[in-house]
């Protein structure tokens, strides 16, 4: 029970890696505030499932790139649990592009997901956490935020994941010594999105590794708790990578 009566809210816990994060997060005894913005269902079940559990949790729907829903989706999870422990910044897309073929729509949209939606949520929320000098972000990054040269074609998803990593450690520095603000960078790990990609793009991260497979969510949800959890209370404007060795290629 490593976060006990603490409450969470991931963004885009409805599939993939925010699912596993809620799942084990709620295991470990904390509330949680699944996000969400088209897979309903999978969000209500996950809601369910962890209810059943004896755990507490809701689904809220809402657009994190978008100011208005992410204000109702934290008024939510206040009058529900009254206040917000965790944020993790979760919620991402990958939209098919290189650097030549990247139009404008591509670029607003990836940033306005992946970049501006974890900035905007981390602004809303680090008054509660301010107020009460204690909280935990965690910024979901990727390896193609960093160095690797398979992961970075995609120009606007690696930008965007750069972007994040230089959003933590400023967060970091400006909510410090209150709020620790870190980031993961997972390599490929097996959700929709990773199936999304073209079959080249899948092989390449897995050749590069040192442990030659796949990521399991479970896996960076693990990363996620340690940082989530006080045993992580020394540790802020890291970067940690969970991508089986790849990066120091
Ligand atoms: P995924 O399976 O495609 O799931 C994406 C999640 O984000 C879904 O729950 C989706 O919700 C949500 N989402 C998308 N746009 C949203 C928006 N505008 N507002 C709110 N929620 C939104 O992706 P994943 O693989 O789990 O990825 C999770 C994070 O890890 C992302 O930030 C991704 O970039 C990062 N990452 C993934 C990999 C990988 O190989 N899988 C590697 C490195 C980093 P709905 O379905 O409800 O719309």
């Amino acid at each position: 029970m490593r976060l006990k009566g603490k409450v969470a809210l991931i963004t885009g816990a409805s599939r993939g890696i925010g699912h596993s994060m809620a799942k084990l997060f709620a295991q470990e005894g904390s509330k949680e505030a699944i996000n969400f913005l088209k897979s309903e269902k999978e969000a209500l079940d996950l809601a369910e499932e962890i209810r059943k559990q004896g755990g507490e949790a809701i689904a809220i729907k809402a657009d994190v790139s978008n100011l208005n829903d992410i204000k109702k989706m934290i008024q939510t999870t206040m009058a529900e649990f009254g206040t917000i422990d965790i944020l993790v910044n979760n919620a991402g897309i990958i939209l098919s592009a290189t650097f030549l073929d990247c139009t404008d729509e591509i670029w607003d949209k990836t940033m306005d997901v992946n970049l501006k939606g974890a900035f905007l949520c981390s602004r809303e929320v680090a008054p509660i956490m301010l107020e009460k000098k204690r909280g935990k972000i965690i910024n979901i990054s990727s390896a193609s935020g960093l160095t690797e040269r398979s992961a970075v074609g995609n120009t606007p998803y690696a930008v965007s994941k750069a972007g994040l990593i230089g959003l933590t450690r400023s967060l970091a520095v400006n909510l410090g010594p209150y709020v620790n603000v870190n980031a993961i960078c997972p390599g490929l790990t097996e959700t929709d999105m990773a199936a999304s990609l073209k079959p080249e793009r899948r092989r390449k991260p897995i050749e590069e590794s040192i442990v030659k497979r796949i990521g399991k969510p479970k896996e960076i949800a693990h990363a996620a708790l340690f940082l989530a959890s006080d045993e992580s209370d020394f540790i802020t404007a890291e970067i940690m990578t969970v991508a089986g060795g790849r990066a120091i290629r």
